[in-house]
């Protein structure tokens, strides 16, 4: 025990800790599974969704089943990456479960910009692109921790590397190679959610006034009008 400290703060201390862990993530399910239904009819309520009732047989292999991850994915648009996320819209299986699936397709040069989840940590693994049994592709990653020292993590990744992105903060990937490059990414939320930075601060809609982020940004206000057009 330490010294000049009373028993009741320590103990006091660890319940408050113990009570602070308890409400932090998604919840365990309390049953196998809770696959996620429109249909109230034939449905039970639970955890924010109705979910198919077991007991009804309306539970098949498919609620937990997806095909066609392995299809590359159309990169042509500004960014040069395009995300497929399999949440629990797209598996209903994954409803109460707490996990979720993204591929991630880089065209050269292609980035999947500074962005936020608010409900998921990733772990991301750079797979790379196939090309006469050689893996290809090189992914610079990285996230900035919260305003104590807004800190840069980063890292250039290679075929088979793994990297985290932890909950709630900024990060992105960018293909810094000449070739296509892909990566997949688990994500522990059934919907991890995602606000890419830009788009929220320039594309709101309605617009945020361009005086409120010509001050946050430092920037003139026809900078800002101009950001806003393109978002
Ligand atoms: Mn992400």
């Amino acid at each position: 025990m330490m010294k000049g400290v009373p028993r009741y703060l320590v103990t006091l201390l660890v319940l408050a800790l113990a009570c602070s862990l308890a409400s932090a993530y998604d919840p365990s399910p309390l049953q196998d599974f809770c696959v996620s239904t429109n249909d109230s009819a034939s449905g039970v309520f639970v955890n924010g969704k109705f979910c198919k009732d077991p007991k009804l047989m309306l539970v098949s292999a498919n609620d937990f089943f997806f095909s066609g991850l392995n299809i590359p994915r159309d990169t042509s648009n500004p960014l040069g990456s395009t995300v497929t996320l399999l949440n629990v819209d797209k598996i209903l299986g994954l409803n109460t479960l707490g996990i979720s699936l993204a591929r991630i397709d880089f065209a050269p040069y292609g980035l999947n910009p500074p962005h936020i989840h608010p409900r998921g940590t990733e772990i991301l693994v750079g797979v790379g692109v196939i090309t006469l049994v050689v893996l290809e592709g090189t992914l610079l990653v990285g996230f900035v921790t919260s305003n104590t020292d807004n800190s840069l993590f980063t890292k250039v990744l290679n075929a088979g590397d793994v990297f985290v992105f932890p909950i709630g903060l900024i990060h992105f990937q960018f293909n810094s190679g000449h070739t296509n490059a892909v990566a997949f990414a688990g994500l522990s939320s059934q919907n991890p959610g995602v606000i890419t930075i830009a788009n929220a601060v320039f594309g709101s809609n309605p617009p945020i006034n361009p005086d409120v982020l010509a001050k946050a940004f430092q920037l003139d206000r026809n900078v800002i009008n101009d950001l806003q057009k393109k978002f």
